[in-house]
Order: C-alpha cells, then structure tokens, then sequence
C-alpha cells in the first residue's frame, strides 16, 4: 500500500510549503511515537491523569428490553468527559519529546480545544487555540474553560468565520512557526501523518475493549457500534478488531432531520469523492465541488468530511456505515437518562440509536458494545433549546 494511503484515500493534497513540517512529524512518529520511554510515559498518563482504563457496562434495563446484550465503553467517565483526550495528551507529550514548547489547535464547538488546553497545561506547554469568531459567540463556557487552563484563544474574523478558517488560520501558524510549535489535530484527518497518529493514541478504547469482553463475557463482541464525526472514537474501538472478522463493526453517521435534501453530516453514506482538509476522502460537495455545510444536533459530528480509513473499511466491506436522524438520537439520549443513568453526549447518542432502532438484527443473548464517545453536560443547552 502507498504510504499514507488506505485503499485509494489518504494521501497528502497539500501546498509544498506544508511539507517540511508534516516530514518532521512522520520522522517524530518512527523515532518517538514507537519507543519504549515515550509508551511507558503514555501509558502512565493515561491510567494516573486520564483515568483509564474505562469501565465497560452492561445495560441493565435496556438489555432485558430488547433481549441481547448492550454493553457500554465508557469513555464519558475518561477526564474531561471524552474520548478526545486520549489524542490531545498522546500528541502533547509528542511535542514535549520533539522540543516543542507550544501546541497549536483549532477547534469548532470548543471540545478539541478544551481538550488540547487540558494536556497543554498538564504538560507544561502553551497554548494556542484559533477558533471561528461566530464559534467564539456561540461556545462561550468552552472559551473560558480553554482560557482558565492557560490558553490564548484567537479568534478567526475572515471568511465564514467557524472551523474552516480557524483551520486555515492555524495550518498559518504551524508553517510559519515549525521549530517552536506542533499542530494537534483532532480526529482521523488531515493530510497523512495525522490519520495514523489519532488513530494510535486512540486504539487504546479498542484494546480495553476487547480484554474486558473476554472477562465480562468470556469471548469477543459479536458488533461493535460507534458514531463517525471525524472518525477518531470509531476508528480507535475498530483499529484492534479489524482481523476479527466475526466482530460486526458499524459505525453510525449523522442523518441529520432526515428529509430528502436536508442538511446532515453522512459523508460515508451519502457523500461522494474528493479531497477535503489535505486527503481524498468522501465528502458532502456540490457536484462542481463546492463544499457544502454540514447539519447535526450534535456539534461533534457537524463536519462535511471523514477520515479516509473509514471510507476504505467501507470500500472493502470491513465495515458497514449507517446513518440515523437528529430525533432518533435524541430518543437514545433520553433513554439512557431515565433507564440508565447516563447522560449521554449526542454524539453517542447516534451509535445507540442505531441499535435501539435495529433490535431485529441483533441475535437474542448477543453483546453488542456501543462506544459511548462522552457524556452529554456539554450538550445541556442544546437539550433546553429543544424543549425535551
Ligand atoms: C468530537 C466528538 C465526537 C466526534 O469525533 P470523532 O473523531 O468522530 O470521534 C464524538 N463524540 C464526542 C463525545 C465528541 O466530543
């Protein structure tokens, strides 16, 4: 396979003036990323500040309901209520290895950013957080939770002014900057290497996984179920199953209202080929190829594109993708809460929707394992507006 492509996606579309610093961080990668120190360093940050390993619980009422086991991977209960740190400390303590005093990032609804602020100030490193002005207006608590870690937000007053000129803003800086900074990105795109690196920082969720199903049921999972925003939770619960090929690995996009030429984020299922963010992937585009916005109650999966491994887990048939709507999501939501006692970010919501919406495909007796992505407090306000 050609480096850095999976399939015929991946790859790196990007201005030379890119290249130096991606070159450095693939180099990073072979020497650091795989070196005993580093892992022993990471390991350690994981379970004594992450928390993990996270739990993997049954569902107690909701399995009794719909007659198979659901299971889930909770990473809610990981610090700062998501799977997202996993990535943001696993790249933080890269840069500390490489010499890089400062982290860059961008971030839309301000989770990333949180998240990047958090290992930056638990690390030592500053921090540098573009962010679209609009997104700084519309995520207030998440500019102030990223500036009470210590880091600068610079908000982004050209163009549409949200995600995709903060990127732009950043990928700036990064060129400009090389020797003192490294880009943190945060889900499984962009140009190669970063697809690989998010996936490896994120594989974790799917290596706890598979060592807690053979003691809490005695063998593998008979379908793992994720949402797909970027991909990064997806991939990482996937990536060490991938040789199972009798685990059913589904991951779930968002459909948004679900009505013919409705606005949603199923780049998967419903998007065609082209090159977004520096790899070819599938994405939403006009047929002139024109990008066109994205829709979904949850903010996390509100992005026009998708890492390209998926697109190739879908190609070669590894994988299956599904997409389901805003108020299927919510129904899973509001079921966790009141069955369960899990207020569920919207985001997982999705993945569990899927299944409580697809109870017939589900042998009875069978565990199926949903990768609860985070938990829901970031999505209160959401929730209000909606009146539920
Ligand atoms: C950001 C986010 C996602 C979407 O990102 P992926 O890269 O697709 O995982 C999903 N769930 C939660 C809770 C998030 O914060």
């Amino acid at each position: 396979m050609q480096k850095g492509y999976y399939g015929a996606f991946g790859g790196q579309f990007v201005p030379e003036l890119l290249m130096p610093p991606l070159e450095e961080l693939e180099e990073a990668m072979a020497r650091i990323v795989r070196s005993r120190n580093f892992l022993t360093d990471y390991a350690q940050l994981l379970s004594d500040y992450v928390g993990r390993a996270t739990p993997l619980t049954l569902c107690r009422t909701l399995s009794q309901e719909v007659g198979f086991n659901i299971w889930l991977k909770r990473e809610d209960l990981a610090h700062t209520g998501a799977h997202k740190i996993n990535n943001t400390m696993g790249q933080a303590l890269l840069a500390k290895h490489m010499g890089k005093p400062i982290l860059l990032a961008e971030t839309g609804a301000g989770q990333h950013g949180v998240a990047t602020a958090t290992a930056a100030a638990a690390l030592g490193l500053e921090c540098v957080v573009y962010m679209g002005a609009t997104d700084v207006e519309r995520q207030a608590h998440n500019v102030r939770r990223m500036e009470l870690l210590g880091a600068e937000v610079r908000p982004v007053h050209s163009g549409t002014k949200t995600l995709k000129d903060a990127t732009n803003a950043a990928l700036r800086h990064w060129i400009a900057e090389q020797g003192t900074t490294h880009y943190c990105l945060g889900s499984v795109v962009g140009p190669h290497p970063f697809p690989e690196l998010v996936r490896d920082f994120q594989t974790v969720i799917g290596h706890e996984t598979r060592q807690q199903s053979v003691e809490k049921f005695g063998g593998l999972p008979d379908a793992i179920v994720a949402c797909v925003g970027g991909g990064s939770n997806a991939i990482g619960i996937f990536h060490p199953f991938l040789e199972d090929r009798e685990v059913r690995l589904v991951g779930v996009e968002a459909a948004g209202e679900g009505t013919p030429d409705c606005y949603h984020s199923a780049s998967i299922t419903k998007g065609t080929e082209g090159v977004l963010h520096g790899a070819k992937s599938r994405l939403l585009q006009t047929p002139d190829g024109q990008i066109m916005p994205s829709h979904s109650v949850a903010p996390g999966l509100d992005y026009p594109g998708v890492g390209p491994e998926h697109v190739h887990l879908e190609t070669s048939g590894r994988a299956e993708y599904v997409s389901v709507t805003d108020d299927q999501a919510l129904g899973a939501f509001r079921a966790l809460c009141r069955k369960e006692g899990i207020i569920p970010a919207l985001e997982s919501s999705h993945a569990l929707a899927y299944v409580l919406e697809n109870i017939d495909v589900f042998e009875p007796g069978s565990n199926v394992v949903v990768n609860l992505s985070g938990r829901g407090d970031k999505d209160l306000g959401i929730i209000a507006e909606l009146d539920l």
